[in-house]
């Protein structure tokens, strides 16, 4: 007896490591502390439950351990992003993306390459196109791309998403002729005797788009999987994807449960009947190894700036008259947000314009205080606020959840549209911030590239790629690194009612961490943007 004993613990002994701790040594460390202070450390002591174990400053001796030599190199949280959209994002990057092609024929050499390379695909679809930039002077034809593809239909966004480019077999699929009649809104292109040549514009669009096929379970799957590997190589171990329907729900579950997330996703329900759904017996906390949680629900309050969609207080500058777009009745918002509340859910609602900013903080303000201090509304976006609204944001508890890329990427399309009087309390996070008001950094990837650091060399400098303009725009609503650092961290961790669970490095907290090849706080800001991440670590896991 006591021999079977003994041989069974030497057994136990020489099938488990020494110890399954890992110690990433040699770390030029960063994360913050509970107080939101930056600390420093050189190395990190990951417990084999997943878990931080330890930070030591450098020269402290490390405990034993499987060691991950940092080599000097940065190692930071992994970093959250507060808005995205994660199946999105996986089913643009298995489409075809022709935002590069320099010409027609170039364009035509790469759809063909992907239907080749993907037989199995149904339609083949993408976008990216631009009829300017191949300095075509038309539109591109049917007939051109059955040249390319002939035997499935093909579905192509213009780069605006204002016109989709089908051939022969789309048209036929959709049912669309000489005889069919431009939908209001929208516009058929047409050749000789009225045939649709093969562009369908604005509203027109749909008359194709609704016959494309829903996504196979396994196409989904690839998608997610897609999703995941892009954000681990920009170095995102959590993100909120905003608005899911019960599908993708049911897909997050299955991944979940085969431990296949190497992100921790936040979903969010699009819309009141996807909750209901999702849903029915309330929110979906963190459980088990804390990969997944649905809190709440995402709505929408207006359109983008873009095409003057956003709802504003006072007309557009660039086009009098014009206000843009009221989604909703204030009854119509209160009814939900008054629903969704009353059972526990948060609401997230994307708010651009300063009127639809408006009229969702006076409908988050009609919800009790200390419900409000529970479910932490956000408002997404809140990107033109009017001066007089941006203190209600801390006053009511409203996180801001913006996403620094758009001001960016937008600056000179909102000086057209709002004109300089406005521009006040346009992407006024540091405003917001210096307010007392919450802060989550997001990319709202697809739309923008995933790349937080992208986000965070926006949050620091206001400036492009490029560095224009010279001194960031409108720069006194600049960042500090660690203010953008906790933005993309504690600050989308906090929106995501896991700040107990992630965003620092301090014991206790899911080993979630990545290795960059670039210091935010000593390094030049005009280079954030290229930050390499060479390893992304989930839960004391390396995903990268
Ligand atoms: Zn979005």
């Amino acid at each position: 007896m006591t021999i079977w004993r003994l041989s069974i613990a030497a057994a136990l002994v020489i099938a488990a490591p020494l110890t399954a701790r890992t110690v990433v040594v040699n770390a030029n460390g960063y994360t913050l502390d509970n107080a939101g202070k930056l600390a420093r450390f050189g190395t990190l002591v990951v417990g084999d439950d997943g878990r931080v174990e330890a930070t030591l400053a450098k020269g402290v001796a490390a405990p034993a351990g499987t060691v991950v030599d940092a080599k000097g190199a940065t190692v930071l949280p992994g970093l959250i992003d507060a808005h995205g959209h994660i199946m999105e994002l996986g089913f643009r990057a298995l489409s075809v993306d022709l935002t590069d092609t320099k010409s027609l024929a170039e364009a035509l050499t790469q759809i063909k390459a992907y239907a080749t390379a993907n037989p199995t695909a149904r339609w083949i679809v993408g976008g990216g196109w631009n009829q300017e930039i191949w300095k075509l002077g038309r539109f591109p034809t049917a007939a051109e791309l059955d040249a390319a593809v002939g035997d499935r239909p093909v579905w192509l966004n213009r780069v605006d998403g204002h016109a989709g480019w089908t051939n022969s077999a789309g048209l036929r699929a959709a049912g669309v002729t000489a005889a069919t009649a431009d939908p209001a809104g929208g516009r058929i292109e047409r050749g000789a005797g009225g045939a649709p040549s093969g562009v369908f514009v604005d509203g027109a669009q749909q008359l194709v788009d609704k016959h494309l096929p829903q996504p196979t379970p396994a196409e989904a799957a690839a998608a997610l999987t897609k999703a995941l590997a892009i954000m681990a190589s920009v170095g995102l171990t959590g993100a909120a994807d905003m608005g899911i329907d019960p599908g993708t729900w049911t897909l997050y579950r299955a991944f979940e449960a085969n431990h296949r997330l190497t992100a921790r996703i936040t979903a969010m329900a699009g819309g009141i009947d996807a909750l209901h759904a999702i849903a029915p017996n309330g929110p979906v906390g963190w459980s088990g190894d804390e990969f997944l949680s649905l809190p709440g629900v995402k709505l929408y309050d207006d359109g983008a700036l873009g095409s003057r969609g956003a709802w504003l207080k006072a007309d557009y500058s660039d086009a009098p008259g014009n206000r843009g777009l009221q989604f909703h009745s204030d009854a119509e918002l209160h009814g939900w947000i008054d629903e969704a509340t009353r059972h526990g859910f948060q609401v997230a609602t994307h708010a651009i314009g300063d009127a639809a900013n408006a009229q969702v903080l006076d409908a988050y303000a009609r919800v009790p205080a200390a419900t409000r201090q529970i479910l932490r509304l956000r408002i997404e976006h809140a990107q033109i606020v009017d001066p007089a609204d941006l203190p209600r944001f801390a006053s009511l508890g409203v996180i801001a959840s913006m996403q620094p890329t758009h001001a960016t990427s937008d600056k000179n399309m909102a000086e057209n549209r709002l004109g300089a009087a406005r521009l006040a309390g346009a992407y006024a996070w540091k405003t917001l911030i210096d307010s007392g008001a919450r802060f989550a950094g997001g990319s709202d990837f697809p739309v923008e590239s995933p790349n937080p650091f992208y986000g965070l060399y926006s949050a620091v400098t206001r400036q492009d790629h490029e560095g224009n303009p010279p001194g960031g725009w409108r720069p006194a609503e600049k960042l500090t690194p660690v203010q953008a650092l906790a933005a993309f961290t504690t600050g989308a961790a906090y929106a995501a009612h896991a700040e107990t669970r992630v965003g620092t490095l301090t014991p206790g907290k899911w080993a979630d961490f990545i290795i960059v090849d670039h210091d935010l706080f000593v390094g030049d800001p005009a280079t954030i943007w290229r930050t390499k991440v060479s390893q992304t670590w989930v839960g004391g896991k390396r995903v990268f």
